[in-house]
């Protein structure tokens, strides 16, 4: 049967995503997870080694304290519920990075069970879980560059071998590459927040393998989901979402079968390839860590630990937009990171009107952030920039138009705006108005036509005059004032 492209695109119409996603996640800590060395990136290779993440014979792991106090925050931030007790488990395979021939991980059972995490979808909200949090050790890393004399080269780098990694594992509830990609927004925003790892996808802090299957719509079972595995940016896994998809729909719509598999997805091309199949996978043979004791973690402890746990992002946008009346959108904006929100919370309760500095920033900040090409977190002005600039105007000692003067020779020079404010000489707009309503009176006596105009009844007439004033100060003078002085004197 010949399938035209508008009954191609109904058939394939007939079915649903099924996504869920694997997330690997770098603990802050200094050390590694059972061993003293320094976790610090970019060292030279092999600098910041021991026994221990070395895997010589007879070494010993101790688990790192810190470490447990940050998958645990991390868990709690997630919503997951924290074991009292876990239990290590060695995932057995051989690979170049993997020194002991095992990875010392967590198997039936982990840290935490049972989180979730809200993404916003059209008109609302929807819940994705999170079967499990669990800890594990990072592996080391394969350089496939050119070395010295051989560009066929693949080396060994085992710094990064030990370090404390979370594992954060969704339950298949994500049914688009879109809720994908905000979910894994939402869950680095609330990582960040908890301030356990740096979730820098460049140094690969943070990583992620996507699941993915198609069914048809209304259909029970799942069908069988392929991996793709090692993608670097959150857009990208999108990007190989959208093709996985459409690939399977493909296979099915063709009569063949989906291959549970392991795919890499290559950017350039926009495509997926097949890495390992499922004949090749392994088999781990978990089984329980003889070196290290079931890792308890009691009420007590989960209690002390939950006091560091943050305000997160979603509830703290709820509480500024009652707080400062400001919209959602600026809110979002707001809580770009922590940082940021605590920066602006700051400013804004000590500022006049906290509702002032939220416009200043969308309406004067953004747009110049935007033609300098830089985030709000490199802004030349800070909050405390932002919230001195709202008073001046609320008090009226600066007019808007001086206020978009100074924000622009704040970012010309790159300083802040208190500092371009004393540099201007602390300028403030004329509240000496003899000058202003001389300029007025020459202005009403060169424009008698519109005088008369006015005082017959055509008030919108004083648009004009508006006009002729502003424009004779060089728009220095206060709009408002301009505007009373004229109904003033017009109406005399
Ligand atoms: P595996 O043992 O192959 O690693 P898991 O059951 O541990 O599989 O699940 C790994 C991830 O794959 C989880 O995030 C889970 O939600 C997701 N997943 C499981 N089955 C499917 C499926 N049929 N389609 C899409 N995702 C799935
Ligand atoms: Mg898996
Ligand atoms: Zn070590």
């Amino acid at each position: 049967m010949v399938t035209t492209p508008e009954t191609s695109v109904a058939a394939r119409a007939r079915y649903e995503a099924v996504i869920g996603l694997e997330v690997h996640v770098q603990l802050l800590t200094a050390t590694k997870i059972f061993c003293s060395c320094s976790t610090r990136f970019g060292n030279p290779p092999n600098t910041n080694v021991c026994p221990v993440c070395l895997g010589l014979p007879g070494a010993l792991p101790v688990l790192n304290r810190k470490a447990v106090e940050f998958a645990a925050l991390a868990a709690m931030a997630l919503n997951c519920q924290v074991n009292a007790t876990s239990i290590f488990a060695r995932k057995n395979y051989f690979y170049p990075d993997l020194p002991k021939g095992y990875q010392i991980s967590q198997y039936d059972k982990p840290l935490a069970e049972h989180g979730a995490i809200e993404i916003p979808v059209q008109g609302g909200a929807k819940k994705i879980g999170i079967t499990r949090v669990h800890l594990e050790e990072d592996a080391g890393k394969s350089l496939h560059e050119g070395f010295a004399d051989s560009v066929d080269t693949t080396a060994i780098d085992l710094n990064r071998s030990g370090v404390a990694l979370i594992e954060i594992v969704s339950e298949p509830d994500i049914a688009s590459p879109e809720e994908a990609y905000e979910y894994l927004i939402r869950l680095k925003e609330i990582i960040l927040y908890t301030g356990v790892s740096d979730c820098n996808m460049e140094e690969g802090s943070l990583r992620c393998d996507a699941n993915v299957s198609v069914r048809a719509r209304g259909q029970r079972e799942f069908g069988t989901k392929t991996e793709v595995k090692n993608v670097n940016s959150f857009r990208f896994i999108r990007e190989a979402l959208e093709y996985e998809i459409e690939r399977q729909k493909g296979v099915l719509e063709s009569g063949g079968q989906i291959t549970q598999e392991t795919r890499l997805y290559n950017s350039n091309e926009g495509k997926t390839y097949n890495m390992r199949s499922k004949e090749q996978a392994h088999d781990y043979r978990y089984f329980p860590e003889p070196d290290l004791l079931p890792l308890i973690i009691d009420e007590k402890r989960q209690a002390e630990i939950r006091r560091s746990l943050p305000e997160l992002p979603e509830a703290r946008r709820k509480r500024m937009v009652a707080d400062y009346g400001i919209t959602e959108y600026d809110a979002q904006v707001l809580t770009f990171s922590k940082a940021l929100a605590d920066q602006f919370e700051a400013a804004a309760k000590a500022a006049k009107n906290p509702k002032r500095v939220a416009n200043l920033v969308q309406s004067e900040l953004m747009g110049r952030l935007k033609a300098k090409g830089c985030e709000i977190e490199q802004s030349p002005i800070s909050m405390k920039g932002v919230a001195l600039s709202a008073d001046l105007v609320e008090s009226g000692v600066i007019s808007g138009k001086m206020l978009k003067d100074l924000y622009d020779l704040s970012f010309a020079r790159e300083k802040d705006f208190p500092d371009v404010y004393e540099e201007e000489g602390r300028p403030e707009q004329s509240r000496d108005t003899s000058a202003l309503e001389q300029t007025i009176d020459e202005i009403l006596a060169a424009h008698p036509r519109q005088v008369e105009q006015f005082r017959a009844g055509k008030t919108a007439v004083i648009g004009f005059f508006v006009g002729q004033v502003m424009r004779a100060s060089k728009r220095q003078a206060n709009p408002q004032l301009v505007n009373e002085l004229l109904t003033r004197k017009l109406g005399g």
